[in-house]
């Protein structure tokens, strides 16, 4: 392990990789990436694996409509297929207040370019026929929206990251951060000092155990919360392509998977804040009982793994992303509760700007981990599961 670094990120999940992938590509040199366990294994790995477009404010809308720009050409730009598939969104409404909102939300997403619409429940069964529209009065569509593989998109981005002159660390756990006067000294690890002037925290549900090593004198609330994800046994192909989500059932949401056929998904059953993931059976009866009452055939269908896994939540669901002026040369990019994965493109390419060029024409201001000590929070982010 070398001694020295420039950039040191802490957190090896698809938020750190990007960052340090897209700093790399802007001609960075000297980065190093500090997993304490093996890549991808802290939340990421364990994700829904959605990707939407579909939030309820303009910063969110604006950050996905870039960053399913970039998962679209991740494929050539990384040199490895991440799985990512166009295969929609499609939220079930069943009342009145519901469709008035997500009309509302449609309006501000077409506005900015994305070409959600309401459909009626016959269009929604035309996309996913094994579907039960009983009290389904309409639905949120979105073609553009996807999902993508995971465990490809963590490896793609680590490696073409490493053919950058990335250095990844696994097994390498920040222990301690010395800072002096203001300016970041070193970084210290289980196996060793690095000394570095500029760290990023990328560690979600940990980050505010980083933030403590150096000393980051702001509150930033990021609390840890158990939520868990099923899969089931390979059904037909091409029965539920897109993401089906249903607030009315406990915020459901489940879709399959598109090259292994099982049906992955979960709802609204959270734990904490802890971190503990070990998964329960309330979650196994909660999530059976709900993918059936939106997919009755699901009833027949063998469950072969839950898990748990983080939403590292702040108080109104959104990341805490940029510098911390008190500490040169220490940002942060955490807290990104049930969105992490799908934002990871864009957050990497607008830390990297902001680091390199000092500005970025993403709306990070949103994001802005000084809004919570300043008591100003941002709408609560439309979040599922
Ligand atoms: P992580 O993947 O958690 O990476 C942080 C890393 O930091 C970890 O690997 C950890 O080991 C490492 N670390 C911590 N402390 C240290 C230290 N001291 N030294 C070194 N390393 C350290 N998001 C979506 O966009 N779409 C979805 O459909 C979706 N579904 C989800 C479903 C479930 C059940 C769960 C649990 C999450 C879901 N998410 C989803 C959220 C998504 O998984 C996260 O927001 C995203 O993975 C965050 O990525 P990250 O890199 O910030 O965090």
């Amino acid at each position: 392990m070398r001694s020295e670094a420039k950039t040191v990120i802490i957190g090896g999940g698809i938020i750190g990789l990007s960052i340090a992938y897209n700093l790399a590509k802007l001609g960075e040199e000297d980065i190093v990436v500090l997993e304490k366990s093996y890549l991808g294994n802290g939340s990421t790995f364990r994700c829904g694996t959605g990707i939407r477009q579909q939030f309820g404010d303009e910063a969110n809308i604006r950050m996905m409509k870039r960053s399913v720009e970039l998962w679209n050409g991740l494929k050539e730009e990384l040199g490895q297929d991440v799985e990512f598939t166009q295969s929609g969104y499609l939220f079930l409404i069943y009342d009145e207040d519901e469709l008035q909102s997500f009309k509302k939300n449609v309006a501000l997403q077409n506005r900015f370019g994305v070409p959600s619409r309401i459909i009626t429940p016959e269009e929604a069964k035309e996309i996913v026929p094994p579907l039960n529209t009983d009290g389904v009065i309409a639905a949120a569509w979105n073609h553009t929206d996807g999902k993508a593989n995971p465990f490809k998109a963590v490896f793609a981005y680590a490696e073409a990251a490493k053919k950058l002159g990335v250095e990844i660390y696994e097994y390498t756990e920040a222990k301690d951060i010395r800072v002096e006067n203001g300016r970041i000294k070193a970084v210290v690890t289980n196996r060793g000092e690095i000394r570095t002037g500029r760290v990023i925290n990328a560690a979600n549900a940990w980050a505010p155990l980083i933030n403590k090593m150096a000393g980051v004198p702001i509150d930033i609330p990021i609390h840890p919360y158990k939520h868990q994800g099923v899969k089931t046994e390979p059904i037909k192909p091409g029965q539920i392509e897109p993401m089906v989500i249903s607030f009315k059932h406990g915020g459901v949401y489940l879709t399959q998977e598109a090259n292994q056929g099982g049906v992955i998904g979960g709802y609204g059953l959270k734990y904490g804040p802890t971190y503990d993931i070990t998964p329960t059976y309330e979650f196994l009866r909660g999530v059976s009982y709900r993918f059936s009452q939106i997919i009755p055939a699901l009833k027949y269908v063998n469950v072969i793994r839950i898990w748990g896994g983080f939403y590292a939540e702040t108080p109104d669901g959104n990341a805490a992303i940029g510098r911390i002026n008190e500490i040169d040369e220490f940002y942060i990019a955490a807290g990104f509760s049930g969105h992490g994965f799908m934002l990871a493109p864009v957050v990497g390419e607008a830390v990297a700007e902001l680091i390199v060029d000092g500005k970025t024409d993403k709306p990070l201001d949103f994001y802005d981990p000084y809004r919570f000590e300043r008591g100003e929070l941002r709408g609560r982010a439309l979040q599922m599961g």
